[in-house]
């Protein structure tokens, strides 16, 4: 049996080995702990509703790399409320003051390692924190795993709560999932249905085969071959407009 002061109110705090995480008896502080001592949880507020997660959702699905209609097709299936935890390091290195948020739940949510912590907006989580129906995703990747690769000296770690909406969507069969971030709008995802230009090119090249052979046969038999030319634009005209409708 271990013990800690708590970092708010100073009581005793008791915990067993083993367990990473407590709750202050007295002023109701979830605390962290590790061989670097205590921490303070915090949470970021959510700034962003759900329609306004999902309106940035779809704002984001059509931008010009996104599928055609992406935006209109993209079929929502979930949309779900999180806190997200990460570690925040504050680090003197070299006399400056730099910041590091690394993820501390395992779960591989895409670009979480970029995510900005604002400055003003860190609440203390305790027992009085609303967390509005978010579910608490629970830290299982302990603090030290990215202490040692840190640059600089420690100042101040403390576990963070990070307000996210999950997306899950499908588009043409497939499932997909973007995380909005409800404190800067910020939009992550791994792999989301992408614009082919694959199928211009294809059309493009033949296009141009077509034409080059038609330019030799022109030499011999003009009149055929200008008739054949003719047609080969109104195909790749067509093939095109295809191309663009269906992707
Ligand atoms: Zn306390």
């Amino acid at each position: 049996m271990a013990q800690v002061n708590c970092p708010r109110c100073a009581a005793p705090i008791e915990l067993d080995s083993g367990n990473k995480f407590a709750k202050c008896s007295y002023c109701g502080s979830m605390i962290f702990f590790d061989r670097t001592g205590a921490g303070f949880y915090y949470a970021i507020p959510f700034k962003l509703s759900q329609n306004d997660a999902v309106g940035t959702f779809r704002r984001w699905a059509g931008g010009s790399t996104k599928a055609k209609d992406l935006d209109r097709l993209a079929s929502i299936t979930s949309v779900k409320k999180k806190y997200f935890p990460v570690y925040l390091f504050r680090r003197d290195v070299n006399g400056r003051e730099e910041v590091y948020v690394k993820p501390a739940g395992s779960t591989i949510l895409p670009g979480l390692h970029q995510l900005k912590v604002p400055g003003g907006d860190l609440k203390i989580f305790d027992g009085n924190f609303d967390t509005n129906g978010a579910e608490l995703v629970k830290p299982d990747i302990e603090m030290t795993h990215y202490l040692d690769n840190l640059p600089g000296k420690g100042k101040e770690q403390a576990l963070v709560y990070f307000p996210i909406w999950t997306i899950d969507y499908t588009f043409n069969g497939a499932s997909y999932q973007v995380v909005v971030d409800a404190s800067s709008s910020e939009v992550f995802a791994t792999s989301f249905p992408t614009r082919s230009s694959a199928a211009y090119l294809l059309v493009a090249v033949a296009g141009f085969f077509a034409f080059l052979v038609l330019g030799f046969v022109a030499t011999v038999y003009l009149v055929p071959a200008l008739i054949l030319m003719a047609l080969t634009v109104v195909a790749v005209f067509f093939i095109s407009l295809t191309v663009a409708r269906r992707l």
